[in-house]
Parts: C-alpha cells; structure tokens; sequence
C-alpha cells in the first residue's frame, strides 16, 4: 500500500506519524489532508528509513508537503555535461541541507547518471526527485525513444529509490501551436524534448499515453508524481498564457486519475510571473488540480535581474508560499546563467527558506510567527547570543557581527549615541519597569507547535 492508499483506510503509518511529530500535528490531520490529496510524503520504499515503513534500509527521514504544514523548499543539484563530479554533488546536497533545503532533485545530464543518482540516494536524509526523461535522452535522440524506453528508464529510477518524478505528461500535441505563438516558447527542458518527440511522429504526448502504466510503477514504489508543467513561461510576456492554462486543465485530470490509482500526486506551476498575477495563479492551480500540492518554480517576477534571480525568485515564492503553493523550488544567482556553484546552493537555498516562512507568516500559519517574536524579544534585550543562535543563517550572522568590533549595548548600524533601542529601554523603563528576561535559549525549549526550524545553521 502506498502512503495515500493507507491514509484512505484510516491507517496511521510511521511515516504519517513522523510528519506529524516534526510539524507539532496531530497525526489523525496528517492523515486525512494526505488521504484527499492535499498532502503528499514521497517517500520511495526503497529509500524510506526502516524505522518509518521503509524495506530497504535507506536514509529518508519523511517530510510532508501540503498547505497543512510548513512551506518546504527543494534545491535543484545536478552535473551537466561541462561540469559532472559525483563528489562536488554530494557537497552541493550537504550543503543545500545543511541551510534549510527540505528536498532535492538529482537533474545531472552529465557522467555517469546511475553512480550519480545512487550515490546520491544513499546519502539523501531528504526525498530525492529527478526528471527521468533526462536519462533517456543522455545516449539517444529523443525521437527515436519508445514507450518502452521511457517505462524501463522510471522503473530502473524507481528501484533505485527515487522519491518524486517530475512528468511532463500534461503538455499535449495540440498545444504546440499555443506554444509558438509565444516570445519565450517552451523553456522547460522536459517540455521541449516531448515537443520534439510529438512533432517529429506526428502523435500524442507518450508520457500522456502511458499515464496508466506509469502509475503502475509510481505506485509499486511509492514515487510520488510531480506532474511537470512543460509549458511554463519563461517570460513575463508569456505568463498566464492559453498554452500554460490549456495545460494545467490536463494536470488536473491527470491529478484525480492518478490519485485514483494510488499514487501521490504534486503539481508544478510557474516560471516567469508578474507579481501581480501569482495570486490569480495559486487560485487556478487549487481549483483545477484540487487542491494538489502545488511545487513553485519561483516565480521569478521580473526577467531583467541575471545574477540576482534568487531575489526575483523569492519574492514570487514569498507571494505563491502566501497564497497557495506548499513547495518552494529554489533559484539561485546562477540561473540563466551558469551551472550553480555551492556558493550559489547556499545563497538559492536561504532566499527561499525566507520566502516560504514569510508565506507561513503572512498565510497565518498557526505557529509560524513564534521565530520572529522570540528574535524580536531578543533584539529588544540586546539578547546577541540568541539573535545569533536563531538567526536563519547564523554563520552570516555571527561573521557580520564580528566584524564590525561589537558592543553589548548597541551596533555600529547607528552607534551608542544614537540607538534607538537603547533610547526606547530608557524611556520605558523610567515609565514601566519590564520583568527579568525568562528566556531559555536551550533548543529543548523550541515550542512543538511552531514551525519554524530555527536556525538550520545555528548551534
Ligand atoms: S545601534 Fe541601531 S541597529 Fe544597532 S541595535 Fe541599536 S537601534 Fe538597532
């Protein structure tokens, strides 16, 4: 039974339990969100820990993603056929980890993609995702796939342990056109090898075609479908476009048919968006697919930045995370540019830890806000030790502070004389004593219920 199927009856597995223990839920809400398909835990049974249901002794310590819990966050990882080290990925995989990153995906297009994958896998505490429809294109040209092909490459990846698929099963033959009257035609990688495929036989999507025998193989596994959007804009010009909606009204048919078949299933959506319209989007997504877990490609809302797209990214994300996506993926300052560096992972991976616990906030996530006001608490005490500790990137943090010959008292932001925060204990002081500050800055004392991660980078 895969996770889905136990939710439906009734059953509490480890897994739902995990989840629900790390998010400070009861796990009778994990289980019914995850039974109607509003939350997911990839978790392939060949990677899941064995104390959480897991055959195979894997690694996976399970994560929920859905509106129930926390935002989570994926960093994308990966070679590419300039630049492909096994090792250099699984620094990029501790790294991304290490500052907050809830899930990876393994995207490599260079070497040996096997070692690649497994090594990584057997190192994964997180789910792992891959879009296997890179594989089978390493030694072949995509037109001469067959079905059979494309089955043998995700059943081979599924055996493997890999938690989520993305497929691109949702972009049909006959919205290409929508697609070249475009400015940015497709850009998903994905997206464009089907294109290729449908265009040169003159037929129907494959992946689409074979939907029913890949959930075969998803639900053997416990692989959680993460159905790609392949006509995602890739420019603000083509945002909320026929081609990207046609395309998610065949995501959600295909959310209900794989739900009906056991599986797990998460939704991708944009891309390039205009601030403005990410709300709208959010919507369309929760209506059409309903109410699927929706996986964020940012989005980035302004093309004009190369060098700063994690910030246009994360302030997409911070607005999506508000209105309705429950997985943020990252973008790093590399993107559109060059393969990312760990330097980039880390700067990716933290935009996007802000963006979804500012969505927490701003959504109203029970819970959520205790990690500002403990800092806030903290910076009116002049509390350092804690605001370091707690801090969302506390290296950054401490090195920032270090460097600029601190005092207990106040900052070199504005100096003694002039510290506001100072001046305003005086004032209240004078007027209205405050009690001892009571603050234990011990980890045990974390409330259960909130969910912040304090500090993935802390003590
Ligand atoms: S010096 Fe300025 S920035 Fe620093 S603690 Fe005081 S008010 Fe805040």
């Amino acid at each position: 039974m895969t996770q889905i199927e136990a939710a439906r009856t009734g059953m509490i597995t480890p897994a739902i339990r995990r989840v629900a223990e790390k998010e400070g839920r009861e796990p009778e809400e994990v289980r019914k969100a995850l039974a109607a398909g509003h939350l997911v835990i990839p978790s392939n049974v060949h990677h899941l820990a064995a104390q959480y249901g897991g055959s195979d002794g894997g690694k996976l310590d399970p994560i929920g993603i859905g509106r129930l819990l926390r935002t989570k966050v994926n960093a994308n990882l990966g070679t590419s056929p300039d630049a492909s080290c096994k090792d250099e990925e699984l620094i990029k995989m501790n790294l991304s980890i290490r500052y907050g990153a809830d899930a990876v995906m393994d995207l490599s297009t260079g070497g040996s993609l096997d070692e690649i994958r497994t090594y990584l896998i057997a190192n994964a505490p997180v789910p792992l995702g891959t879009v296997p429809i890179y594989e089978m294109t390493q030694h072949k040209p995509v037109e001469e796939l067959t079905c059979e092909d494309m089955l043998a490459t995700i059943e081979k990846q599924a055996r493997q342990g890999v938690d989520f698929f993305t497929i691109h099963a949702g972009l049909l033959r006959e919205h290409l056109p929508l697609a070249e009257a475009r400015l940015g035609g497709i850009v998903s990688r994905g997206g464009s090898l089907l294109a290729k495929w449908m265009t040169h036989h003159n037929r129907q999507n494959p992946m689409y075609e074979i939907f029913d025998d890949l959930c075969a193989i998803m639900r053997e596994f416990d692989v959680a479908f993460s159905l790609g959007d392949g006509l995602r804009p890739g420019c603000l010009a083509d945002a909320t476009d026929k081609a990207q909606l046609a395309e998610l009204h065949v995501l959600g048919e295909l959310v209900l048919k794989a739900r009906e078949q056991g599986c797990q299933v998460i939704v991708e959506g944009p891309g390039h968006i205009p601030f403005d319209q990410i709300e709208e989007n959010m919507r369309l997504e929760a209506q059409l697919c309903d109410g699927a877990p929706f996986y964020v490609l940012g989005p980035i809302v302004t093309d004009v930045a190369p060098g700063y797209d994690h910030i246009t990214s994360a302030i997409g994300a911070t607005a999506a995370a508000t209105y309705g996506a429950s997985f943020l993926c990252y973008v790093t300052p590399a993107e559109h540019l060059a393969l990312p560096g760990p330097v980039d992972v880390r700067e990716g991976v933290i935009a996007h830890r802000i963006a979804a616990h500012a969505g927490d906030v701003a959504r109203g996530l029970p819970g959520a806000r205790d990690w500002d006001d403990r800092m806030s608490r903290a910076r009116t005490r002049f509390d350092w030790r804690t605001q370091l500790k707690i801090a969302m990137d506390s290296e950054r943090a401490r090195e920032i502070r270090k460097a600029s010959s601190p005092d207990d008292d106040f900052c070199s932001m504005c100096g003694k004389d002039w510290c506001a925060v100072r001046r305003s204990k005086e004032v209240f002081q004078e007027t209205e004593p405050k009690p001892e500050s009571t603050e234990d800055t011990s980890e045990a004392t974390e409330s259960k219920a909130v969910t912040p991660q304090p500090s993935p980078t802390g003590d």
